[in-house]
């Protein structure tokens, strides 16, 4: 290894054209045979992978093969190197942090955007990739009843980022410029942000990248009395705190389902706010979004008129694979003015004429993939009316978890389920060693136990100081038999940790049920 070999002239006559038509179709075949056995035998395999840090370092050659090798020998490795170190967000007994849902359709449109492998930076580059991403983010726009302000047709307009952080981001920058036009480019110092204590880090990280001073950035607390939702008078309190103290808000995001406990701010009070303090207003619906489509979940975007932006992942819980982040904005021109370039090279007839969106100036990114194939197909391939039958097998396998939680006095729902989430942990029997922390360790240890086993894998979020477990259904293989596994691994695991349980009455306690 290292050096080169004697035969270094053929071995540069053998490679492989890098592009061979024919080739690409073999070897393609083998790599779809290859992914749909995984997908077949993926619930057989240990959830969480239980590597230890460096695991593959010791298994790989320490440098890159100077000669060709051919693909059954690197799907060999894929299957004894790479699949052990993967944590099968696939597979149907997965319940930990939200799912990435990914479908057949999701996959074939990734795959289509792949093989075209187009830099779809303005409208000149590839007409079609921005022209498809204005038409299904309006498709979807209209599937969540957004206020028409936010759609092409009504003034307003889309795009599809990689990310939320991406699209906080964005929004962010021009919410910013916006502001500092208005009240002089010095006073960045005074701008100030806010949120609740359980919006997603990704907005903390979007007013560092920003220039907000640490100390401009509000999380306002939550109680459980509001289920964690975030209080519009507390809101209006911090900031005319701020006023008063010479301050200047700018921008608010309030969270559709929240990523520890899926809770919902409510939009038409915070909306009502920000109106009155001139603050642009994010919703960041990231999970919860996608449920919105059905319209028994609608009603939790009443308000949204009053926002700014919008977001949604789509590569959460809308079958789309990883990665595709739909972001609307009333106001196209705020993002483009914050975010657009225009380099001799790449200036054109079309962008001249004002009649194209070019999408570099609505992201971070010069280069941007085709995501809309991806969204285009899965709106085709299911329809809504599949989409919608979707998401609700998903809400009812979560409701029947939460059925068999309830049904078990031992354990207790935290915060109350919403959408595909369920909250819950092993309350901690009276008297016993584990009330000393409140049932943190006794959590941790049932968690612990379970996804130990590598049949399941959930995680944990700590809301109004308790240590809970979260439960989300959604991985598109999971059926409802994955979810009464679950439960009966979660209750034997309980069954053997309070086993250990010494305090007699406790044990009588158990006794008893
Ligand atoms: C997952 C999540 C995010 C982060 O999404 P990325 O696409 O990874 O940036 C932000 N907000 C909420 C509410 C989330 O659930």
């Amino acid at each position: 290894m290292g050096s080169l070999p004697e035969n270094f002239d053929s071995s540069v006559m053998d490679a492989p054209h890098p592009l061979d038509p024919e080739d690409f179709r073999k070897q393609a075949h083998i790599m779809v045979d290859f992914i749909a056995d995984y997908y077949q035998d993926v619930e057989k395999l240990p959830v969480r992978s239980e590597v230890e840090p460096g695991y593959l370092r010791h298994r790989l050659p320490d440098s890159a093969p100077y000669n060709p090798e051919p693909l059954e020998n690197i799907l060999e490795d894929v299957k004894s190197h790479i699949v052990p170190g993967i944590t099968h967000w696939m597979s149907p007994n997965y319940f930990a942090y939200f799912p990435s849902s990914g479908s057949t359709a999701g996959f074939l449109g990734e795959m289509l955007s792949t093989g075209f492998n187009v830099v779809g930076f303005n409208w000149l580059s590839s007409p079609a990739a921005t022209e498809l991403e204005s038409i299904v983010i309006d498709w979807i726009g209209k599937m969540l009843c957004l206020p028409k302000s936010f759609l092409f047709s009504g003034g307003g307009g889309g795009v599809l980022q990689g990310t939320t952080c991406e699209a906080i981001l964005c929004t962010l920058a021009a919410a910013r410029d916006r502001k500092l036009k208005k009240i002089g480019g010095d006073k960045i110092g005074q701008l100030v942000v806010y949120a609740s204590d359980q919006t997603h880090c990704a907005l903390q990280k979007a007013a560092q990248i920003a220039g907000i001073r640490p100390e401009n950035f509000r999380a306002v607390p939550t109680t459980k009395s509001c289920n964690f939702g975030l209080s519009p008078a507390a809101l209006r309190r911090a900031m005319e705190e701020d006023v008063a103290a010479g301050l200047v808000p700018l921008y608010a995001c309030a969270t559709i389902g929240t990523t520890s406990s899926t809770a919902v701010d409510p939009l038409e009070g915070l909306g009502r706010v920000t109106r009155d303090f001139g603050v642009w207003l994010h919703v960041d619906a990231a999970y919860a979004g996608s449920a919105c489509i059905c319209p028994e979940f609608r009603h939790f975007l009443d308000g949204v008129e009053l926002a700014d932006s919008y977001s949604m992942n789509a590569h959460k819980w809308f079958f789309t694979n990883l990665d595709c982040c739909c972001l609307w904005v009333k106001n196209p021109d705020a993002l483009v003015q914050s975010l657009s370039t225009n380099p001799e090279y790449l200036r054109n007839k079309a962008t001249e004429s004002k009649m194209v969106v070019d999408y570099k100036d609505w992201q971070i990114a010069l280069s941007r993939r085709f995501r809309a194939l991806k969204l285009w197909m899965v709106l085709r391939s299911y329809g809504v009316s599949n989409l919608r039958n979707f998401l609700r097998s998903h809400v009812r396998m979560a409701k029947q978890f939460e059925g068999l939680v309830n049904a078990d006095p031992r354990f207790e729902i935290v915060v109350p389920r919403t959408f595909a989430m369920v909250c819950f942990r092993l309350a901690p029997p009276t008297g016993s060693r584990w009330e000393t922390d409140n049932g943190e360790e006794l959590n941790k240890a049932l968690l612990e136990a379970v996804n130990s086993t590598g049949l399941a894998y959930m995680t944990h979020a700590v809301v109004g100081g308790v240590y809970m477990i979260r439960f989300a259904a959604g991985g598109t293989l999971t059926e409802e038999r994955h979810i009464s596994a679950a439960w009966r691994l979660l209750q034997e695991q309980a069954d053997a940790l309070l086993g250990t349980c010494e305090t007699k009455e406790v044990q009588a306690l158990w006794e008893g049920w």
